[in-house]
């Protein structure tokens, strides 16, 4: 009977609960899922450190199963990742962010300076043929500037990347969309190598604003942040921020020179309707 299901779940822990659906069960239903519309966008606010002020959101995918409730996408990216099907998710959530964005700029949101959207770009969709094409072509459809956009790539991906490999994002970043390196520090990229990415902003990886909790602070911690945005500023990359928690980590951050900023301490992934409310 259908009744029984409602309930079948509401003792169990949820936590314990959605760790223990199978990767193969969630592999199986994403193709479903994104013809259901299962999927939805949370946006995270980019603060600039100067004024506090709000430049530009982070779309963060989430999957609300049927069953299972909200999955984030550590559960399943790496799966849609391994099938492919991160194609087609990935080519919804670039549409749908844009569209968003657009909306935001029409009501005029974020005021003389217009918000900008951030995407995250996983490798599949780095090396898909169409990328630059199906790009400009969101782009155009909604009237959003290419500078309104800007794609996140992880460090790991795009040191692994040729140069051949590159030429998408290099073009994307002539037309003035922005390219960040995203997860910093977490890669093997040597500094060096920096000089040869298409990268306009660097996003330096929460395991070093965790570093910067502590009192007093690690000296070395403070020293690797303070290379890391001295060199990224030579090369005219801006440095964004992620995992902000606290206070305290924010002013140190500031400080170090960091140009934007990301996490809960200023607000946690929303609904797109919520974004006002932090302008
Ligand atoms: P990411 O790109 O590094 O995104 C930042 C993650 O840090 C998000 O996790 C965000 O919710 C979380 N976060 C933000 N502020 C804080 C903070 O102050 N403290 C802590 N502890 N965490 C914070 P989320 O939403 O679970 O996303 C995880 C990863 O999934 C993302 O990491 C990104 O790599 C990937 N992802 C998300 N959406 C997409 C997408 O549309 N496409 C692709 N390819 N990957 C995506
Ligand atoms: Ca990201
Ligand atoms: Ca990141
Ligand atoms: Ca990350």
């Amino acid at each position: 009977a259908k009744s029984e299901g409602g309930n079948r779940y509401a003792v169990a822990d949820p936590d314990s609960e959605a760790r223990a659906i199978s990767r193969h069960h969630l592999t199986h239903h994403l193709p479903s899922a994104l013809r259901g519309c299962e999927f939805f966008i949370e946006y995270q606010p980019l603060i600039r450190m100067e004024d506090g002020s709000i430049e530009g959101a982070e779309a963060l995918v989430r999957w609300s199963h049927p069953r299972h409730g909200v999955l984030g996408p550590d559960r399943f990216i790496p799966l849609a990742e391994h099938t492919g099907l991160i194609v087609p998710l990935g080519r919804w959530v670039l549409r749908e962010a844009v569209r968003q964005a657009c909306e935001w700029q029409v009501r005029g949101i974020g005021g003389a300076r217009p918000l900008r959207v951030n995407v995250n770009l996983s490798p599949r969709q780095l090396h898909h043929p169409d990328l630059v094409d199906e790009t400009v072509a969101v782009l155009e459809e909604f009237g959003l500037p290419a500078g309104s956009l800007c794609l996140e790539v992880t460090e790991s991906a795009m040191v692994r990347a040729d140069d051949h490999e590159l030429k998408p994002l290099r073009q994307l970043a002539e037309l003035g969309v922005g390219i960040a390196l995203d997860d910093f520090g977490t890669g093997y990229s040597n500094l060096a190598s920096l000089r040869r990415l298409p990268a306009s902003t660097l996003k330096l990886d929460r395991s070093f604003t965790e570093g910067l909790q502590h009192h007093p602070p690690d000296p070395v911690d403070l020293r690797i942040v303070e290379g890391i945005v001295s060199l990224s500023h030579t090369l005219g990359l801006s440095v964004t921020v992620e995992g902000v928690e606290t206070g305290l980590q924010a002013e140190r951050l500031k400080e170090l020179g960091c140009d934007s900023a990301q996490g809960w301490f200023y607000a946690r992934p929303g609904p797109p309707e919520k974004l006002p409310m932090a302008v």
